[in-house]
């Protein structure tokens, strides 16, 4: 016999354990109608007082006892079956020694063929084929024991049997009986494998998600409840994890719903093979993943999970002709410490996911702080709303040098943001919100625009500014012309194509539509940039893939630089020498970012990294202190010839 476990999560198979639920809902409907419907009943049949509407009440008393403790799940669905079962049989009995014994009873023996076949299927139903076999034979047993009992003590005591005694209906019960029984069992063990796996079958389609097989917020939702009773009963620790993908929009919005579905399978495969025995995965919404998993080793383990479901998502698919990266951030919230009901822990985990994706951490373990932070999110998003209308943005410009000769060689335009309620705000916080909040096109339309007017004021002064990089985020790429966009408003403003440069993250170059637009543009001589890199996902085998002519390595390698001393070399050193070698080999203009000291500048020198940005340089200022230093520009004698 299979065990009975109150609690089995396992996402690899289908649960046999969703079978009950799916009873207790039925239950939940159907026994308040049977005892209102016995009520009625009792009321009919016995309107005078009697023994026999005394056992009726008591009957019904104990099944609205054993439903209200049902209700507030103190009765497990199986007690509440078998209690259900033996009430009947007791009711039974009694109503047959009523008819057996008590002379003022009116004999209402027709109950008796009514009553038996009922809890014949009743024990078959609830108990299964061979215990509710052995049940009915019991309880049939009793019944026949009762009344052979009666008669025995009618012929050798002075215990009269009762004269009203419908003898006839007796006879037939106890014949008819074993028939029944019979029957109920060959009727059963036909039906019970059919309707097993019928049941079983429509169970697994209502708790599975059909996409890609994995149980899905139905299922997941029981699973946290049953883990949250299991876990109060026997202090169990667990978290709960939330996955969301970053650019799966895109997918869908870019190569379609079909390629979108491969990809969800794809990724659900992975994943499923990630899962340990005794965890859940769920698949909850779109692209939204949810999975319970139970520590023993805290924290720590949990967020090793996680880590390694974030990294089984980073594999690239192949679609429409190039190959894709999509990313997974996840949130953590653990039981006890961060919740002890499903709303709380599944908040939390939203929470942190939420903040793993606004600050690309990819994975956050949920803090108290994270509320407070959620709440200056949600103000700044309010206050950007209006912020373009209400002209509160700027653009300062930073310069980009050439290290060997110190020169002029590219401006890069900053967002800058001031409002009255909240002062200037960092682009570092606001244009994550922005972005989220889906303002980042229209705030990207007016930084393109502001950056090649400025460009067209210096030159109209009599200035020659170099290329000024414009930074462009992901959700620009959506704009199905945005290549076309950018030509037109440089002929807007009668700029060269050199004298505009994007910039843009790894996480930009994931936009399925970017590779698209970014060659178009390249085609035109547009310079492109991939900014920041080494710290997001560096998948190199894409790389040599993109079209851009131009890599800037983070300031956090730039500012690991110089700090040897003539030792060995860190880790980031190592990496930013080796994005110098590769960008060469691969023809890639590179520059340093957030260069601030001169030790730093010596040794980007030395791999051949002439061309930097960093305080040392300049600082990010507004276009009217650039006009000495464009001016210092055009005097200084020419480079060539
Ligand atoms: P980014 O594109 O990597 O810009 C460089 C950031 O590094 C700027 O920060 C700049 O002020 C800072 N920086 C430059 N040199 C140094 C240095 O020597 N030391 C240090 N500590 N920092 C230095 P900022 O202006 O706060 O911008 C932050 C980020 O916001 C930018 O990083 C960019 O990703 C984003 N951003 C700024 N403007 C725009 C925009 O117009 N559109 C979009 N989509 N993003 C923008
Ligand atoms: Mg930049
Ligand atoms: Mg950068």
């Amino acid at each position: 016999m299979p065990t009975r476990t109150n609690f089995t999560l396992d996402g690899r198979e289908p649960e046999p354990s969703a079978l009950p639920a799916v009873k207790g809902k039925l239950y939940r409907l159907y026994l308040p109608i049977v005892i209102c419907l016995a009520l009625v009943t009792v009321a009919l049949a016995f309107p005078q007082p009697s023994p026999e509407r005394t056992i009726g009440l008591g009957a019904i008393v104990v099944w609205a006892l054993t439903y209200v403790a049902f209700v507030l799940k103190r009765t497990p669905l199986r007690w509440l079956e078998q209690l259900v079962l033996l009430n009947g049989m007791s009711c039974f009995l009694s109503f047959q020694a009523c008819e057996l014994f008590f002379t003022d009873v009116y004999s209402r023996s027709h109950l008796f063929s009514v009553m038996a076949p009922l809890i014949y299927v009743w024990s078959f139903v609830t108990l299964g084929t061979r215990r509710g076999m052995v049940a009915s034979l019991t309880f049939y047993g009793l019944s026949v024991a009762l009344g052979v009992t009666a008669l025995v003590l009618s012929r050798f005591t002075s215990v009269a049997l009762n004269p009203d005694l419908n003898g006839m209906l007796h006879l037939q019960f106890y014949v008819l009986s074993p028939l029944y029984i019979g029957l109920m069992y060959g009727a059963a063990t036909l039906l019970d494998a059919q309707t097993v796996a019928r049941l079983g079958e429509v169970t697994r389609q209502a708790y599975t998600d059909p996409l890609t097989g994995l149980p899905n917020r139905l299922r997941f939702g029981e699973a946290l409840e049953e883990m949250l009773a299991h876990a109060e009963r026997t202090g169990e620790r667990f978290a709960l994890l939330f996955f969301d993908l970053d650019n799966f929009k895109m997918v869908n919005d870019v190569l379609g719903h079909a390629a979108g579905d491969e990809f969800l399978r794809d990724l659900a495969g992975r994943w499923r093979g990630q899962v340990r025995a005794g965890d859940l995965l769920a698949r909850i919404s779109g692209d939204e993943f949810a999975m319970i998993v139970r520590s023993r080793g805290g924290a720590e383990e949990v967020l090793g999970v996680a880590e390694r479901l974030i990294h089984a998502a980073r594999i690239p698919f192949y679609a429409g002709g190039q190959t894709h990266l999509v990313t997974a951030s996840a949130g953590v919230s653990l039981y006890p410490e961060h919740g002890r009901d499903a709303s709380e822990l599944l908040s939390r985990a939203d929470l942190a996911m939420y903040q793993a994706k606004a600050s690309r951490r990819g994975i956050v373990l949920f803090q108290p702080a994270l509320t407070a932070e959620r709440e200056r999110r949600l103000t700044v998003q309010q206050y950007l709303r209006g912020a373009l209308a209400r002209q509160e943005f700027t653009l300062h410009y930073q310069p980009i040098h050439d290290l060997g000769s110190r020169r002029l060689v590219g401006l890069e335009a900053l967002l800058r943001w001031q409002t009255p309620a909240l002062g200037p705000v960092s682009p570092a916080e606001f244009v994550p919100i922005a972005e989220e909040a889906g303002l980042i096109v229209e705030i990207g339309t007016w930084v393109l625009r502001e950056a090649c007017a400025q460009s067209r004021t210096w030159r109209a002064a009599g200035l020659t500014p170099p290329a000024v990089s414009v930074n462009v985020s992901p959700a620009q790429f959506e704009r199905p012309d945005f290549a076309e966009w950018v030509l037109a408003t440089l002929r807007d403003h009668h700029l060269p194509a050199s004298a505009l440069s994007l910039e843009l993250t790894e996480r930009g170059t994931l936009h399925p539509a970017a590779c698209e637009h970014l060659a178009a543009l390249r085609a035109h001589g547009l310079h492109v940039a991939l900014d920041d890199f080494g710290i997001e996902y560096s998948s190199l085998a894409r790389l040599h893939e993109l079209p851009i002519s131009g890599l800037k390595i983070d300031r956090c390698f730039t500012q690991a630089l110089g700090t040897a001393g003539g030792g060995p070399q860190s880790g980031a050193q190592t990496v930013a020498h080796t994005i110098i070698a590769l960008a060469q080999a691969l023809n890639l203009r590179v520059v340093a970012e957030g260069v601030e000291t001169d030790e730093q500048v010596a040794e980007l020198l030395a791999p051949d990294c002439h061309t930097a940005q960093g305080y040392l340089l300049g600082r990010p200022v507004a276009p009217e202190a650039l006009t000495a230093l464009l001016l210092a520009e055009c005097e200084r004698p020419s480079l060539v010839g």
